[in-house]
């Protein structure tokens, strides 16, 4: 493969990116934007190098904490569940939001072999446990797929003395929460309901 036909095929790991957009920017890139393209190229290969998880709540760091973890003003006893990284940044730009987070890597899914393990609940249960954590707020969307995930969270978390919440409704079932705004975001955090109460 030449390394045109191979930076076509590399471009389609991108979400919405099909063979002729592909194509479409591999030819913008090599006729007008070569600079631009090789800024892109460092970059990219600044951010694959350098960007890891958190070790406590798996955000996307450059350290070994990233910087919710690493503030000392976050209320560290709230953890709010989420299913990807992305959805922190939808939650922080809701404003309403103070606690930590805990990112899980994925939602239970038998058929692509997640289990609880693979999406990290022991983790969570083991910070639930050594952290005093108050409450966890489970940030997840309420559709079908996500179901049995909030019933291994409630199982798995079931012997601690936690207060389990979900976000209100005003999150639309099946809905990422990164593409919702601030608003919404925010009215469903205010008035999250308890789930063991
Ligand atoms: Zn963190």
């Amino acid at each position: 493969m030449d390394a045109m036909d191979a930076l076509v095929d590399a471009l389609q790991c991108l979400p919405g990116v099909g063979p002729k957009s592909a194509q479409r920017m591999v030819y913008q890139l090599l006729k007008s934007k070569r600079q631009r393209g090789l800024h892109l190229a460092h970059c990219l290969q600044d951010a694959m190098i350098k960007v890891q998880a958190c070790e406590k709540c798996a955000n996307y760091t450059e350290g070994a904490l990233c910087r919710i973890c690493s503030d000392p003003a976050r209320a560290d006893r709230t953890l709010c569940v989420v299913e990807s990284a992305a959805d922190i940044v939808a939650i922080e730009h809701s404003q309403t939001y103070k606690g930590c987070y805990f990112v899980l890597n994925g939602k239970i899914s038998p058929l692509d072999g997640l289990g609880p393990e693979e999406i990290g609940l022991p983790k969570l249960r083991d910070r639930v446990e050594h952290e005093n954590i108050e409450e966890v707020i489970i940030a997840l969307p309420t559709s079908v797929e996500t179901h049995a995930t909030y019933h291994f969270i409630q199982k798995i978390l079931a012997p601690y003395a936690v207060q389990l919440t979900q976000l209100a409704h005003g999150i639309p079932s099946g809905g990422d929460l990164e593409y919702l705004d601030g608003y919404t975001i925010s009215s469903a955090l205010k008035n999250r309901a308890a789930l063991n109460a």
